[in-house]
């Protein structure tokens, strides 16, 4: 398990929770618009934080923080990363878990071993064009339409968010992201920011109003829907 960022405080990540943040690099999808390329594409040892630091970290602010939001990267790519779930788990943590939904498998047995708090499982984008919005032709889309599945029998409290982005979302897209997810219990969908460390530069959000349409769009589908960020 490689750990390359903390952000030791955060209000926003984990819903009513304080807590952190620990970056697990290295990911399977390469998404032109990933804003942390420098986890994906250009890991760099130097940046490596010592699993016993975090943990040294969160026992000195056991009471302060009570959550850890584990993202990356993939998080369930990691070797490790049950044991290390268990270590924080230990320490009376709630954990939150982002995931690009591509192992199923891994997903539920942490859920099921207890480890497992919340979920916030990205969607790319439409099944038709989930390959070119993640950087990999011809992807097949099984294991992540399986952990949304998996998500929506509610078996732990969970959302799901798109990231939007001119150049890959479209009308169509949000019809069939809709249909996709309709009856899910929480979803977001989230302007595009350039944050300066992206695999491919010069993408761009669309504006407030065709967000708002958007919206409108997978509403249909999922009234909870809201947009966030914006
Ligand atoms: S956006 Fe997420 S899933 Fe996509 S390459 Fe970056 S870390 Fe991986």
């Amino acid at each position: 398990m490689k750990i390359q960022g903390l952000q030791k405080v955060t209000l926003l990540d984990f819903p009513g929770r304080v807590a952190c943040t620990v970056f697990l690099a290295g990911c399977n999808f390469r998404c032109p618009f990933c804003h942390n390329a420098s986890l994906v594409t250009h890991i760099d040892p130097e940046n490596d934080i010592s699993e016993e630091e975090v943990l040294m970290f969160l026992k000195k602010r056991a009471g302060v923080l009570d959550g850890v939001c584990i993202t990356g990267g993939e998080p369930l790519i990691s070797p490790g990363l049950e044991t290390f779930m268990e270590k924080i788990k230990a320490l009376g943590y709630e954990i939150k878990l982002d995931t690009n939904g591509s192992n199923v498998n891994r997903l539920c047995h942490l859920t099921e071993a207890g480890l497992v708090d919340y979920v916030a499982m990205d969607i790319k984008n439409s099944p038709e064009k989930y390959g070119v919005t993640i950087g990999l032709d011809d992807y097949d889309m099984e294991n992540v339409e399986a952990s949304a599945g998996y998500l929506m029998q509610g078996n732990i409290p969970y959302e799901f968010r798109t990231t939007v982005v001119r150049e890959f979302h479209k009308r169509d897209d949000f019809e069939a992201i809709g249909r996709w997810l309709a009856g899910a219990e929480k979803y977001y969908l989230q302007a595009f920011e350039d944050s300066g460390d992206l695999i491919r530069p010069g993408l761009r959000a669309y504006t407030r109003e065709i967000m708002d349409q958007a919206l409108d769009i997978v509403r249909r589908y999922v009234p909870n829907a809201e947009l966030r960020g914006i």
